[in-house]
């Protein structure tokens, strides 16, 4: 791959991961309501409610914060807890402002050395990510910005993965075609398929290995694209 000029990522679960384990988001919700949820009940799977019900369509700041009120709610509902829905939305809505605290994402162990390293190599760098428009300062506490030479969050630019739109805008941004850049996300969907859908070879990680057998490259670790790329 010699001919890569440009690394792009996606964000979450790939340069960052929240802070906050489920036992943290009932004790929010719960103290939010004035309830006491078991702190052991596992959450719901996220990403099946959002390629069910919401694919493609993380492309505002309302949309994002709707559909993640909207998975709260169906979680503390699922409980069998007798609250009025405005104040189960309330809840939600408070615990999605905390989300956006940059102290509650923590970036990967490796991730300031491969920023370090790939820019050593003279290629370029920057983050294609469905995520609100928080997301700028957000990369910018954890010093990740210095590195990057942009950031597109489905939000600010109205188009969300897989749709091919979200990457031609970041290519057409930065001046790159699609044969100088690689992608690398957690997502086959969002991040393998959609970069592909904009011409853009990806690579998946899967950092807890996980994923089926896929007809991309897969490391468990971003260090481990620097061997793509130099081979
Ligand atoms: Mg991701």
């Amino acid at each position: 791959m010699k001919s890569v000029r440009a690394i792009i990522y996606d964000a979450g679960h790939t340069l960052l991961r929240p802070r906050l384990e489920p036992p943290d988001i009932w004790d929010f919700l719960g103290g939010q309501l004035g309830v006491e949820f078991a702190r052991e009940r596992p959450l719901p799977d996220s990403g099946y409610y959002y390629y069910r019900d919401m694919m493609g369509e993380y492309d505002s700041d309302a949309r994002a914060r709707g559909f993640w009120n909207s998975y709260y709610v169906k979680a503390m509902q699922a409980t069998g807890i007798d609250e009025t829905d405005d104040n189960l939305q309330a809840a939600a809505n408070a615990l999605h402002d905390w989300f956006q605290q940059p102290e509650q994402w923590l970036i990967f162990p490796e991730v300031p050395e491969m920023l370090q390293r790939v820019q050593a190599l003279g290629l370029r760098q920057g983050v294609i990510s469905d995520w609100g428009t928080d997301l700028v300062p957000l990369l910018h506490a954890h010093d990740v910005s210095d590195h990057l030479e942009f950031v597109v969050a489905s939000a600010a630019v109205g188009a969300a993965k897989p749709h091919p739109d979200i990457f031609h805008y970041a290519l057409a941004r930065a001046g790159l075609s699609a044969n100088e850049v690689l992608y690398i996300g957690d997502s086959y969907i969002s991040d393998v398929l959609g970069a592909r859908t904009a011409g853009i070879a990806a690579v998946l990680i899967d950092r807890e290995q996980r994923a089926p057998e896929v007809d991309c490259p897969v490391v468990t670790s971003l260090l481990d694209v620097l061997e793509l790329i130099e081979s």
